[in-house]
Order: structure tokens, then sequence, then C-alpha cells
């Protein structure tokens, strides 16, 4: 992508109505934009970065057996009776809306309700279990507060993952590798270092659930963490009777603010029951399914790394979700050596698969350094009438600000390496 041709533009201040740093710098950069507290767009660049989370959730997803779906945001009011969860009182987060006719509907808050009413016309043996569905889809919160950026939104996409077990046994062992799947999810998007499986609440069906959090200060939870068992606690389950069944030391606790970026959970047959989503199995009794849910936002995930990762100069993308490997800039006059020789270089990057930025702007050297560190593309090549009379390209990158000066023609294996 031409950098000239990109129609969103840095800018020097974020709103001043704007109080998280991930929000500040992602606006500043031109990755989101804000409608209003708590509902973000997201621009061409952002798109990139959180389309790249999502793929890396799906291919974690899919690998566990998950089968991709799209549910509606749209639902009507008898899905949510039997559980409920209709009541303002019980999910105080709704926005609610009509037909035409005064029917009424909800604005999805979540889809355990929906996604089990469907289930029904699919489930009814065992032969028909374990059966896991998920998707990305959006959900509408009606959030208290919403001054975490991109990290609590009323409009955000969710990825929730439905799990349909035959028993408790079988539901346990897909809640391991779920697990599992997770600690990969945040260790490919470059949180592993921050992020812990943390024991939390489990609701009426289980002693907990486990949520991840990633210790950052813009978190909103308290967590204690055990950096002996790379494990942590939530405050509001921290009991002496929780720390000798785990076998941690009070001692070797440290409290940290944490955001909670994803959680898993056991449901039990509490939707199941509700709303009779029952299977005959193999002694041809009919009993309940016993379910599990899974969820994480790529965009909280997205605000996380941007929270965790950025430096005084702006964002540090992990390779793994930045919104281009290379970010070229070209310092050449018009007609100049470094002109042709960036323009060259744009090709053979884009001919070859190479996700590029190209800063061919007509703009100070200075400002398209402090662009592209604000914008914080893992790798940075700079093209001068100088380094082209080298021979050579002169490399940066944005983590480490490490600089190499390497010959035009191993270009390409550094990039690819
Ligand atoms: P929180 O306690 O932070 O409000 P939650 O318990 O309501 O989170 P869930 O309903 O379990 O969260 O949602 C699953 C995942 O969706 C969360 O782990 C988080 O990553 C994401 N998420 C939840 N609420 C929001 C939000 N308002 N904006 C963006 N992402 C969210
Ligand atoms: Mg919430």
């Amino acid at each position: 992508m031409r950098q000239s041709q990109l129609f969103t533009k840095t800018r020097k201040e974020a709103p001043k109505d704007e109080v998280s740093k991930n929000a500040q710098l992602l606006i500043r950069a031109g990755y989101v934009y804000k409608e209003m507290a708590g509902v973000y767009v997201y621009l061409p660049l952002g798109l990139r970065v959180l389309n790249k989370v999502i793929a890396i959730i799906r291919d974690e997803m899919n690998g566990i057996g998950g089968q991709e779906i799209v549910l509606s945001a749209l639902q009507q009011k008898e899905t949510w009776e039997p559980t409920n969860q209709w009541s303002d009182k019980e999910v105080d987060v709704w926005f609610k809306t009509e037909l035409k006719n005064g029917t009424e509907l909800g604005l999805a808050v979540t889809h355990e309700a929906a996604l089990t009413k469907m289930m029904k016309d699919f489930i009814s043996s065992y032969r028909h279990l374990p059966s896991y569905a998920y998707q990305f889809q959006t959900k509408f919160r009606n959030e208290t507060r919403a001054k975490s950026g991109i990290m609590r939104c009323r409009e955000f996409i969710m990825k929730d993952l439905y799990s349909f077990s035959k028993d408790q046994a079988e539901h346990d062992m897909f809640y391991e590798k779920a697990k599992q799947a997770y600690v990969r999810i945040f260790k490919r998007i470059g949180l592993g270092d921050q992020t812990y499986v943390t024991f939390a609440s489990g609701g009426m069906f289980s002693k907990f659930s486990h949520e991840f959090q990633t210790v950052t200060d813009a978190g909103e939870d308290v967590i204690y963490v055990s950096e002996k068992k790379g494990i942590a606690i939530n405050k509001e389950v921290l009991t002496p009777e929780l720390l000798i069944e785990l076998g941690i030391d009070k001692e070797d606790l440290i409290e940290k603010k944490a955001v909670e970026v994803g959680n898993i959970f056991n449901l039990a047959t509490r939707f199941s029951s509700a709303l009779d989503l029952t299977y005959v199995n193999e002694s041809g009794e009919k009993v309940p399914v016993v379910m599990g849910s899974y969820g994480i936002g790529p965009g909280r995930v997205m605000g996380a790394v941007v929270e965790c990762l950025s430096d005084e100069k702006g964002i540090v993308w992990p390779e793994s979700i930045a919104p281009f490997q290379v970010h070229l800039i070209s310092l050449g006059k018009e007609g100049s050596v470094a002109t042709k020789k960036a323009e060259e270089l744009y090709k053979t990057f884009t001919d070859t698969g190479v996700e590029v930025l190209f800063d061919d702007r007509d703009v100070r050297p200075g400002e398209k350094f402090a662009d592209s560190d604000l914008i914080g593309i893992p790798m940075r090549l700079v093209i001068s009438d100088k380094t082209c009379a080298e021979g050579k390209v002169e490399v940066k990158y944005r983590k480490t600000g490490e600089v190499l000066f390497i010959e035009d023609s191993k270009i390409l294996s550094v990039i690819k390496k």
C-alpha cells in the first residue's frame, strides 16, 4: 500500500476526551476513529491488525474442532426468557429495540441462549456429540464505564465458542484443550509473557472458571500472580483454601492490575436444561447436553497489545499482527536514484508477497520517521541517495532500535527470515 494513497493521516494530538493510552495512540496513528465513547471505527490499518488477530484465533479454534458460524445480533425476547436473561435486572447492559408492530427485540449481549435454542434442531442423539460452534460476531453492551479505549466498547466483535458434550468428563477434556489453545493464541499474538491463566469465579456451575488476564495498569481487574507457578488468581476468589489447593505460598503472590482478554467457562446444563436441549444417550435415556463457553475480544486484545508494547514514540507491533511487515521509506527527491530504487523494491515486495507500506509521500524525512515510529511496523527500510551509492539499504527494527546496512541482493532474504 502506498502511504500517499492512504486516506487516513497521522495526527499530533488525540481527541481531548480520549483518556486511554491505547485509543490515543491508535487514533493518532490512524488505526481507529472514535465515533463516541465506547464506539470505534476500524480504519484500513486498524482492520488489517484486527483481521490478523482474528486469523490467529480462528486458526486455533479450527485446530480444536471448532466450526465457524455467525449468529444474528437481533434477538427475540423469547430466546432469553427461559434463562431469565431478558430482565434488565439480570442483564444490565442491554440495548433493546422493537419491530414496527411493537414486538420487542434485543441486540445480543452474548449468545449462549440463542445457540442452545438453535442446536435443538441439530442435536438429538449421542451420535451428534460432541460439537463445537464458534463465531466472530458483534456484541452490543451498554457498558457504564467506557474509558478504556478499544478495550471496553459498547459495540465490539467477540469470538465466542460454545461446546456441547455428552457428559462432564467429555466436557472437561475439551475445556483443557481450549485452555491450551488460548495459551497458544496469546503467545502467538505477542502477549505470552504478560498473560496469565487466572482462577476466577465460576458462577453457579463449577468452583472456578479460567480467565486470561494480561498485566497492564490500564486493566480494571486485580489479580495475584505467582511467577513461580506461572498462574494467577483473581482478587474475587482469593482464599486460603484455594492457595492450599494450588500449592501456592501467600508470600509468592504479587498484586497486579490486569485486563481480562479471554475466559473459558463451564456452563454445565444451565442453558440446555432451561431451553430443553437434550439428547438420547447410548442407554436410551434422554439427558441434557453439557455445555461450555469460551470468549475472546479481538479488539480488546489489540488494545492490550498497544498498552503493553508501545513506547514513548508510538506503537510497537509484534510481527504476527502488524498491519505490514515492512515500512519502506523513500527519502529520494522526484527523479532521484533513491526514488527509482524505492519504486523497484516496492514492486519486488508486492510481487513476492511481502506486506509493505510504502512511504512515497513528499514530506520531510523527520516527519516520515516520526510517523513510522508512531505506526509501529516491525521493520523499517530507508532508501536514500547515500545508501543507494553504497549499494545498500538501511534496516531499522522498531522493537530494538537495531540498525543494519544490508546489501541490495540480500534484502529479500533478510525480510523473509
Ligand atoms: P469484563 O468483566 O471485562 O466486562 P466480561 O466478563 O463481561 O468482561 P465476557 O462476557 O466473558 O466478558 O466476554 C468475553 C470476552 O470478550 C472478554 O474476555 C473480553 O476479551 C471481551 N469483552 C468483553 N466485554 C468487552 C467490551 N465491552 N469491549 C471489548 N471487548 C470485550
Ligand atoms: Mg462485562
